[in-house]
């Protein structure tokens, strides 16, 4: 078997990181600095980190953030205000409201009042049905970025069959968008379908999507096939870490300084079987800021008709 080929999201984020600094350098040349608005509510320690990771990011790569800190309490009323605000203003190019929300908060309605212009995470309807029918459309970073990955690997999507396990609309539903719009053949898959591995076996493009530690077994893969795994599970028990990195001498040096690891949607054993993989972490996830970055530069140039 050959030892498959690892798709380095670090280093493709990091590209891409550098392309849109050098956007953002060219447009200030034109008087413009992309704005990114981040809007964090309440005290979610996991948000605060991811929050923290995107108004630094933004900075890094010279665009301008400004971070809104509503309390708990906050209603949506008050959140509506918020955002009516931040449509308004010229120096804000992207709004970024960080999930989860207070459950006293309508965050349907909410998304919904976010210009779509301004919808740098692309879950507005508009943007949603914009993508659907091809036109111009700010795309979600996630499925995005794993675009990205593809294309910048060399990895040929138009004629394969790539299957999707998965299918909300953050990650699965977006990603079988575009991976339709590159001609592939899609077929969505959920904890519905029926024989699962039967379906997966055929694919050459495997999209993991589902939020269960180690869900995508050897049989379940082509061999040779590229999987893309977007899962994010930390598992913090030793019999948990011994199921999937038993033997893996770095990972568990890792998890016993940190008392836990994170293992994506696919077990280890199945991306032997592949012929190139997004490792986690490192691979899908990076790409995720890089591309609400990349967005945000987007949508100001397409707020100025520069594109
Ligand atoms: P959701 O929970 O919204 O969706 C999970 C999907 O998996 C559902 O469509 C569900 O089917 C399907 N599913 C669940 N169990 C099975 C099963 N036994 N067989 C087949 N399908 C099944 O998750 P998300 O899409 O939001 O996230 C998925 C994973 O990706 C998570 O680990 C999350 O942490 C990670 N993630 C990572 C990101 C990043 O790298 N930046 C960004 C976003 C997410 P059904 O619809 O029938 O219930």
């Amino acid at each position: 078997m050959m030892t498959p080929r690892i798709l380095d999201g670090n280093a493709i984020a990091a590209q891409i990181k550098a392309e849109v600094a050098a956007e953002a350098q060219a447009l200030a040349a034109k008087g413009v600095r992309p704005g990114l608005a981040a809007v964090l509510v309440g005290n979610v320690p996991a948000s605060e980190i991811y929050v923290r990771n995107k108004v630094r990011t933004s900075e890094q790569l010279g665009l301008y953030s400004d971070l809104i800190t509503p309390p708990e309490t906050v209603t949506t009323e008050e959140m509506l205000d918020v955002v009516a605000q931040l449509n308004a203003r010229d120096d804000i190019d992207g709004i970024l409201i960080q999930l989860p929300l207070p459950k006293q908060v309508n965050a349907k309605r909410l998304l919904e009042a976010v210009s779509p212009e301004k919808d740098v995470d692309g879950f507005h309807p508009v943007n949603v049905g914009r993508l659907q029918t091809g036109q111009p459309a700010l795309a979600p970073c996630t499925p995005a970025g794993m675009i990205e990955i593809l294309k910048r690997s060399d990895i040929p999507i138009a004629g394969q069959n790539a299957v999707v396990i998965g299918r909300s609309d953050i990650v699965g539903k977006p990603i079988s968008i575009l991976l339709l719009q590159e001609n592939a053949t899609v077929t969505i898959c959920h904890s519905k379908t029926r024989d699962l591995a039967s379906v997966t076996r055929n694919a050459d493009i495997l999209v993991a999507a589902i939020g269960r530690p180690g869900f995508v077994t050897p049989e379940m893969v082509k061999p040779g096939a590229t999987i893309l795994d977007v899962g994010i599970n930390r598992i913090s028990s030793r019999e948990e870490f011994d199921k999937y990195f038993a033997g893996d001498e770095k990972r568990e040096q890792a998890f016993l300084l940190k008392g836990s690891t994170i293992v994506g949607d696919v077990h280890p054993e199945a991306f032997k079987v592949a012929g190139a993989y997004t490792p986690v972490p490192g691979g899908v996830g990076p790409l995720t800021i890089a591309m609400l970055m990349a967005n945000t530069v987007r949508a100001a140039k397409l707020r100025r008709g520069l594109v």
